[in-house]
């Protein structure tokens, strides 16, 4: 009865199962959700306020060929993120940069690092901060360790309960130092947010003649894996799944459960028309909260009130609240390679996202993975 079978319908599976649905084939997309959009979830909420409901997302793309697929199922409203950190006390602009530099220290100490960092590197590069610690230039060192310690250490504590060092590199390099005067927190060439929403974005990606979905269901209720074979409905299946959930369920948590970082959205209603000067307010050294977003700074609302989130990290616990971030330990490799060699033995089952694939894909890298397994899958290309 279908040709392909869909795990998950965040946006890896939504666009999956549109590229197979306009292709001819039958698609039946399974999540345990009741609502799609994965963690891009989005509604209105009580203050006529669109709100991400976990936590905001901004789409931001280098990619012409991501935002030309996205752009035939939404509008975007023009957007440029941007982020303040509080540094002792007082909302600064990152991603660190020039601005920032004169912001946080007197003229002429600013003077004389901004020479310093211009000697070092090309203006316009970014420079992760675990590289800039490692500079032999006294000024730099003392720039690096000042940034480190007043926006990266505490904040990375508290968001992954480790010190930076102890996690990939590449989490704390997606928020580089950058030498120029640019504030955005994006450079990407095409940066925006969905008009109406992610989750109305989903739902058009997802509304196709060949596309059926099953809401509130979870994979074990209607496929199984046993030997190397594959049961739909009890019925042996042999038509392509795409699995976008965690890799450790789909084998009962075999090797051990795969660790995630979780957080508590805690959303709170301000009797005033504005909150914050930046969309979203990172507060490293202070509270246990990592960060406050007021939403009606991504989607502009005329209301007399506002909706701020504060986002508090904490242990993923299955069942009780959801998974965020993979955690990139040595260990946790090691165990998802033991989860994708068995999956090896399916051949038609492919993981992909950023839960099976434990990987931290921003939303334009899911949907570019999924358009590149596509290709991979079908043989064809753009
Ligand atoms: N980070 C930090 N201080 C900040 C912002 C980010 O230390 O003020 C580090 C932290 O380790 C974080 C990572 O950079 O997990 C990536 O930040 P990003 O804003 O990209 O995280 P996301 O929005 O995906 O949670």
């Amino acid at each position: 009865m279908f040709d392909a079978v869909i795990i998950g319908a965040g946006f890896t599976g939504a666009v999956l199962a549109e590229r197979f649905a306009s292709r001819g084939e039958k698609v039946l997309v399974v999540e345990r959700r009741k609502v799609v959009s994965g963690n891009c979830y989005d509604e209105v909420d009580a203050n006529g306020i669109l709100i991400h409901k976990f936590g905001p997302h901004i789409f931001h793309t280098d990619d012409a060929r991501v935002w030309k697929y996205l752009s035939r199922f939404t509008e975007w409203q023009i957007y440029f993120h941007r982020v303040k950190a509080v540094v002792d006390g007082k909302p600064v602009p990152i991603p660190f940069n020039l601005n920032t530099l004169r912001e946080v220290f007197p003229k002429n100490l600013a003077d004389k690092l901004e020479a310093a960092l211009l000697k070092n590197f090309e203006y316009g590069k970014k420079i992760p901060i675990l590289e800039l610690k490692k500079s032999a230039d006294a000024d730099l060192q003392f720039l690096a360790d000042f940034v480190y310690e007043k926006i990266f250490l505490h904040y990375t504590e508290k968001q992954w309960g480790l010190s930076p060092e102890k996690i990939s590199g590449a989490v704390t390099a997606r928020v580089p130092i950058f030498v120029g005067r640019d504030d955005r927190y994006f450079n990407d060439r095409f940066q925006g947010v969905p008009k109406r929403g992610y989750t109305r974005l989903a739902e058009n990606i997802l509304d196709h003649k060949n596309i059926k979905l099953l809401l509130n269901a979870d994979f074990h209720d209607v496929m199984a894996l046993r030997g190397e074979e594959i049961f739909l409905f009890g019925q042996k299946f042999g038509g392509r799944v795409i699995y976008t959930g965690q890799l450790d369920e789909l084998f009962d948590k075999k090797f051990g459960a795969l660790p995630y970082r979780s957080v508590a959205m805690k959303f709170e209603t301000i009797d005033a028309e504005k909150f914050q000067s930046a969309p979203s307010v990172n507060y490293p050294n202070n509270y246990n909260f990592t960060r406050i977003t007021e939403f009606k700074n991504i989607h502009p609302a005329h209301t007399p009130r506002t909706t701020i989130l504060k986002e508090f990290p904490q242990e993923y616990v299955a069942g009780e609240n959801e998974p965020y971030y993979p955690i990139f330990t040595e260990e946790a490799r090691a165990a998802y390679e033991k989860y994708s060699a068995e999956l090896s033995k399916f051949k038609n089952i492919t993981a992909v996202g950023r839960l099976a694939e434990y990987r931290y894909y921003d939303m334009d890298d899911a949907v570019k993975r999924a358009l590149e397994i596509f290709d991979e899958l079908t043989g064809e290309s753009r």
